[in-house]
């Protein structure tokens, strides 16, 4: 069963809550994604961030309310969990490479094995995919020699092959040097750009100010205030907005 909404939402969530045991991590949380969009979510931490993109991917089974990815209601109890989070390419902060495969083998096991692609277009697509990310020379290497920024960047890769709808990151860049923060900024924006629709949690504030449509401040697992990232960010309204920003910037 999947629930149809206008095809200019790509995601939409209302009402979502997740508990673990008596710690209510998401209240009631409500965000819409359009086809096309990048939306930041910024926050303190342990503000229910990271919980948020989980249960989108369903790597965590809300407790409430009500998520649709293009149309799919993930919170059917019907719906087809694995066949629609093929379409929800994920990037976590950690790099999550397999490190006993070489990046082209890291972009083409699911590919394979998920979406039953023949080995020669699984290698045609991750390749292509390397080279969207800037690393086709690579394609060769381990993940361990290969930088934090260049790993991140083959997980990017690795997320496109499977032609998500929607790409959510879960701050890509906070583990990374931060001389290596740029080059991954830098694909992200490239893809806001190609109009890939992205749910992006992180601290960069800069870049959330120039890339997203819309910024999302998350407190207590609500969402505390929203808008546009120049409003939310140059002229928040909300004093708990205020005081985190004061913190950051
Ligand atoms: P953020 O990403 O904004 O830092 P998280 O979503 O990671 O916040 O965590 C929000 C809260 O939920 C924290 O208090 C965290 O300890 C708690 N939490 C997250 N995952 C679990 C879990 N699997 N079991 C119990 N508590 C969890
Ligand atoms: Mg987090």
């Amino acid at each position: 069963m999947s629930t149809e909404v206008s095809t200019d939402v790509a995601v939409e969530i209302t009402g979502l809550k997740k508990s673990f045991g008596p710690l209510e991590v998401l209240r009631g949380i409500d965000v819409s994604v359009r086809r096309g969009e990048v939306v930041c979510v910024i926050g303190p931490s342990g503000s229910g961030k990271s919980t948020l993109l989980r249960c989108v991917n369903l790597l965590e089974e809300p407790t409430g309310g009500k998520i649709v990815v293009n149309g799919v209601e993930l919170t059917d109890p019907d719906c087809d969990i694995d066949a629609a989070r093929t379409k929800i390419g994920m990037v976590f902060q950690g790099f999550n490479l397999f490190s006993h495969l070489n990046v082209l083998n890291n972009l083409t096991v699911a590919q394979r094995k998920v979406l039953k692609r023949k080995p020669e277009e699984a290698q045609r697509i991750a390749l292509r995919n390397l080279e969207r990310v800037g690393l086709a020379e690579k394609a060769g290497a381990m993940p361990a020699q290969l930088s934090g920024g260049q790993q991140q960047r083959v997980a990017i890769a690795r997320a496109l092959s499977m032609d998500p709808d929607v790409m959510l990151f879960d701050e890509p860049t906070s583990a990374l040097d931060p001389e290596l923060v740029g080059d991954v900024l830098g694909v992200m924006r490239q893809l806001a750009d190609e109009g890939m629709t992205m749910l992006v949690v992180t601290h960069e504030m800069q870049f959330a100010r120039e890339v997203a449509d819309k910024v999302l401040f998350m407190d207590g697992g609500y969402v505390v205030e929203e808008g546009e990232a120049a409003q939310v960010i140059g002229a928040p309204r909300h004093e708990r907005t205020k005081s985190f920003l004061a913190r950051v910037l």
